[in-house]
Order: structure tokens, then C-alpha cells, then sequence
């Protein structure tokens, strides 16, 4: 029988870089298929997602800061104020526009919301099939928003 080793820190830090890699890769196929996310069901609904207390998910997080990156947002201050709202993002592309909040929940932790805006994400509707008790795997999360096989 062998024991599990406990994960060092560069484990978790090489999880992490992986995690970052498939989030890149996830979107930049999606908005290869797409043009641009905004029509693109499930990266509406996960960025949009709302957390229950005390929780946040690092897919979600990694998705809308990645999101940030394309170059199809113009990105500009809120026209309103409003608790937690960072800034406004327009698509160039299609139009869309989208509120992007970043809510520190826990102190130097914050969860990235990504609305946009007249379409509403369903309340904790698509989560991605992960095996009870186990995170889930960048291979599952990845087949899950492109709904297919990834292939990384
Ligand atoms: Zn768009």
C-alpha cells in the first residue's frame, strides 16, 4: 500500500499554473468558436455565477481576469457607483455590456463577478459535474464549458 505524500507548496503552485493554462486555453478556444464570449452560454453563466457565504471559486476567478485580457473589451470606470462594481466592460465587437465586481469577501481574498448586463446569468444553475468530495479537475471543467473533450 502506499501513502498519499502530503502536497508540498510547489504542488499547489504547479496546480495553480495548470489551472491558469486550461482557464487561457478554455477561452481563447471559445472565443475562437464564438468571436467574442458574449454569446457563449457557459462562460456567461460561470463568470456570472453568485457564491454562496463563505465561498468563492477559483475557475470563476481565473475566467474573469483572463477575460479582462482579450482585446475585444474596452474596459472604463462605472457610469454608476454602485457596492463592489470595479468597472464597465463593452464589447467591441457585438455591443455587450458587462459589470465586473470584485468583492473582497475575506480579507485580501476576493471573488470576480462578471455580469452581463440584460441577461442575467441563472442563480447556481450549470455547475460542472465534479466527483463528490474531490475538486474539480481542469479536464471536467474544461469539456464542460467547450462541451467536449478538451484535449490539454
Ligand atoms: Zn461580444
Amino acid at each position: 500500500m502506499t501513502l498519499r505524500r502530503a502536497p508540498t507548496s510547489r504542488d499547489v503552485a504547479e496546480a495553480a499554473a495548470r489551472q491558469r493554462r486550461v482557464v487561457e486555453e478554455v477561452l481563447s478556444r471559445g472565443v475562437a468558436r464564438y468571436g467574442c464570449p458574449c454569446e457563449w452560454d457557459r462562460f456567461v453563466q460561470w463568470v456570472g455565477k453568485e457564491h454562496p457565504e463563505r465561498s468563492m471559486d477559483d475557475w470563476q476567478n481565473l475566467l474573469v481576469r483572463a477575460a479582462a485580457g482579450l482585446p475585444t473589451f474596452r474596459i472604463g470606470p462605472p457610469a454608476r457607483p454602485e457596492w463592489w462594481l470595479q468597472d464597465e466592460w463593452l464589447c467591441v465587437r457585438c455591443g455587450a455590456r458587462w459589470k465586473h465586481y470584485s468583492e473582497e469577501w475575506r480579507m485580501m481574498a476576493y471573488r470576480e463577478r462578471l455580469v452581463r448586463e440584460g441577461r442575467p446569468a441563472p442563480a447556481g444553475r450549470m455547475e460542472a459535474p465534479a466527483v463528490p468530495g474531490q475538486a474539480l479537475s481542469p479536464e471536467a471543467w474544461a469539456e464542460f464549458m467547450l462541451g467536449e473533450p478538451s484535449g490539454t
